[in-house]
């Protein structure tokens, strides 16, 4: 399993792992629909020209119509004019012509790469939208829901969670520094951008799942976790932390991890 190769959607960014043997090869992103070249390494799916999606979808339609199946995908069809390209061992074309069916398989599907497992019962964490702080997860109180003034509990608040939008998840650790009770370390996770906050009002560590990448916070953002942190922690404990603080308040700083 360690040498599945980590692609991400051109069109919607979800990641995923792939098996190398499809390196080189159209696949259909499991999300968005989207279909792209595999790279040969970890990596963006490759757009392919223009014609070849054109054909793509002249022969799904010509399938559809001659055939009927409506339970199939037009696009795990066949296609055999790819297939009568000459394609001889080792000699990779990029746009060879894929072995079965394009739909990724079950297993491959969304995989993201290295992000929290579980939320840790020392850590923090926060949910924002573009424009706001959505929910905040601490051991004791479980995930609560912003509405508006307070947090309120999301399991008794579910109607509060919003079903879609461009969501950050922002893994936030603690320490001691100099005796003082500090953040330590940001993680910033993009969420698919539909159904993964609503996750929290259920089991507390769905939401994981539905992290997509690891992603940096627009300008707004930065000003959502702010008006967050000012509301529920000491000055002291976010703005002595100096590289935060710098990331809070510097709009060119877009790292994922600081
Ligand atoms: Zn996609």
């Amino acid at each position: 399993m360690n040498d599945l190769i980590a692609v991400r959607c051109h069109a919607c960014n979800v990641g995923m792992k792939i098996k190398p043997e499809y390196a080189g090869k159209l696949r259909k992103c499991p999300k968005c629909g989207e279909i792209f070249v595999v790279p040969h390494k970890d990596g963006v799916g490759i757009a392919p020209p223009q014609e070849l999606l054109e054909k793509i979808r002249q022969q799904s339609a010509a399938q559809t119509s001659a055939e009927s199946k409506p339970q199939e995908s037009p696009i795990s069809a066949p296609m055999p004019q790819f297939q009568q390209e000459p394609q001889e061992e080792g000699a990779s074309s990029p746009y060879a012509a894929p072995s079965d069916s394009i739909v990724v398989p079950e297993e491959e599907t969304i995989h993201p790469v290295d992000h929290p497992k579980r939320l840790d019962p020392q850590f923090r964490y926060v949910i924002l939208n573009s424009e706001k702080m959505i929910a905040y997860w601490q051991m004791s109180t479980g995930w609560q829901v912003n509405d508006g003034t307070r947090l309120v509990s999301a399991k008794r608040n579910s109607q509060l969670l919003p079903k879609q939008g461009d969501f950050r998840f922002i893994e936030m650790q603690f320490g001691e520094v100099d005796g003082e009770f500090r953040i330590t370390k940001l993680r910033i996770f993009q969420l698919a951008s539909q159904y993964s906050v609503s996750k929290i009002a259920g089991d507390e560590g769905e939401v994981l799942t539905t992290i997509t990448r690891a992603a940096g916070l627009t300008r707004s953002q930065k000003g959502a976790l702010l008006q967050g942190l000012k509301a529920h922690f000491m000055r002291s404990v976010w703005a002595d932390s100096p590289a935060i603080y710098e990331y809070l308040f510097n709009e060119d700083f877009h790292s994922s991890e600081i």
